[in-house]
């Protein structure tokens, strides 16, 4: 690693290069910790007023220049106009969330049978990592950072170097919000930064959201140190329809949760269950569905469909393609096309079916707008085709009875399970993943538990 290595992030849809910049080499990382070990000594981790404050205050710095951070995600990520505005919008709302639980006390006290008395402190944990991905890129670290801030840590933000830029402009804005110079650094870099972060003695805990692998690796590096990992990793989200339930919402609402961020999602709809007498009417409504999705520049407001990130991605996503002609039924997209004549890598949404339930197309995280359309015969076996993958983010369940929906939502194995709904994410409700999907969860008060350590003061009276 040295000093003179660049990150060279590109504009998926124009694939014009943006500006490069330095990677962080060793001294920069050592500086940078140093100093967001120093800031722990200050008057930041105790003063829950002035954090409350600048949450807020940071909140609205952003919402003063949503159009801005709005274009900068659409440059960097490739994802249409609209889906930018909301993730602004909800990074916002995290803030604001935040801001309030910032003064929210944590501790409990007791009295003992002996007569002592017991104090439980929740304590900031400490100078912490955060990694995050390009897909979300201001959502997912404010999302996790405004909880951690909410209960004082400092913060090193690692960000994908494809999203460098907008990352700044965020903690830039937080700076100027009142957020101390050196509790919030961002350090560029790639996976051997990231590493060397998490594996420093002196940084306590790491938030990664990314790829299950990379979470393996973060996790094995965190065991080194004992550095406290909460992982939010990779997902094959399913949507199981019941028999009874309204068909065409159901799929209207896949159709449109499987090209979310061009299906570069972790929360993407990737699979559809129907039952099988429904399989041939599911077919048609799905292929007209997607066939009516058409990617298109961006930065058009209407656009609902935009690249994917880049040539890596496109080779990852036409091999699924390719065993999908293969080994299974491709019935519509996998075309690459060039909207408006974008040399981007724009993939027209895909429909797969007859597709074996081990094909590593209902296994593996494809990444990319390609929805799996499976059936069962009984609810149970339905249920048992949902939980079939190694992971555990999101799952969601369709019927008109909503008792026997909930029912099977208990059985589904996911760290969230929607019911008559997709994609419904709250500041309020923690998330996160079970199996390969992650470890611990974010949002809600749990989110602020995840930042703190707690610490049991005993006196003897
Ligand atoms: P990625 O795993 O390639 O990278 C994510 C981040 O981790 C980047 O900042 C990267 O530099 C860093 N990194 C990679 N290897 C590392 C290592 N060994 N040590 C330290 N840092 C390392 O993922 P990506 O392509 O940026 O994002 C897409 C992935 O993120 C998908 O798998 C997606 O499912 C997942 N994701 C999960 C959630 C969630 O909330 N669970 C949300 C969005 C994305």
């Amino acid at each position: 690693m040295t000093s003179t290595e660049l990150l060279q992030p590109v504009d998926p849809s124009t694939l014009a290069e943006l500006p490069a910049v330095a990677s962080a080499d060793a001294g920069g990382i050592e500086a940078a910790v140093a100093a967001a070990v120093a800031a722990m000594s200050g008057s930041w981790p105790r003063d829950h007023r002035r954090r409350a404050a600048v949450l807020y205050a940071w909140a609205d710095l952003i919402a003063a220049e949503s159009d801005v951070i709005a274009a900068d995600l659409v440059r960097e990520t490739g994802k249409p106009a609209a889906e930018a505005a909301l993730e602004v919008a909800g990074s916002i709302d995290a803030l604001r969330y935040n801001s309030g639980l910032a003064r929210l006390p944590l501790g409990r006290a007791t009295s003992l049978h002996d007569g002592s008395e017991a104090h439980l402190v929740r304590e900031p944990v400490g100078p912490t990592v955060f990694i995050t991905p390009w897909n979300w890129p201001v959502l997912l670290l404010l999302r996790d950072l405004a909880p951690a801030f909410a209960v004082g840590v400092s913060a090193l933000v690692k960000p994908s170097p494809q999203t460098v830029h907008v990352t700044n402009r965020v903690v830039e804005l937080g700076h100027r919000a009142g957020v101390p110079l050196d509790v919030l650094q961002v350090v560029p870099g790639g996976a051997d930064v990231g590493s060397a972060l998490v594996r420093h003695p002196d940084t306590a805990a790491v938030a990664i959201t990314g790829s299950t692998a990379a979470g393996q690796a973060v996790l094995r590096d965190a065991a080194e140190t004992m550095t406290r990992p909460l992982l939010e990793l990779g997902g094959k989200a399913s949507m199981l329809v019941l028999p009874d339930a309204d068909l065409e919402a159901a799929l209207a609402a896949a159709g449109r949760a499987a090209v979310i961020t061009s299906g570069q999602m972790c929360m993407a709809c990737t699979r559809v269950l129907v039952h099988e007498d429904q399989l041939a009417q599911a077919e048609k409504i799905l292929r007209e569905a997607l066939a009516r999705t058409a990617p298109a520049d961006p930065r058009d407001p209407a656009a609902a469909l935009g690249p994917l990130i880049g040539p890596a991605a496109l080779e990852k996503v036409t091999g699924y393609l390719d065993l999908a002609r293969r080994d299974a039924r491709l019935v519509t997209g996998g075309e690459e096309v060039h909207p408006d004549g974008l040399p981007g890598h724009f993939l027209t949404p895909a429909l797969v079916t007859d597709v074996e339930v081990t094909s590593p197309l209902v296994q593996e995280d494809i990444f990319g707008p390609v929805l799996m359309l499976e059936s069962y015969a009984t609810t149970e076996d339905g249920v048992q085709l949902s939980n079939a993958t190694p992971f555990g983010l999101a799952a969601s369940v369709w019927s008109r009875d909503t008792a026997r929906a909930v029912s099977v939502a208990r059985e589904l194995k996911a760290g969230t399970v929607w019911v008559n709904g997709y994609n419904r994410s709250y500041a309020e409700m923690p998330s996160g993943g079970m199996r390969m999907s992650g470890l611990g969860r974010t949002r809600g008060l749990e989110g602020l538990e995840q930042f703190t350590e707690l610490k049991h003061i005993h006196l003897s009276l």
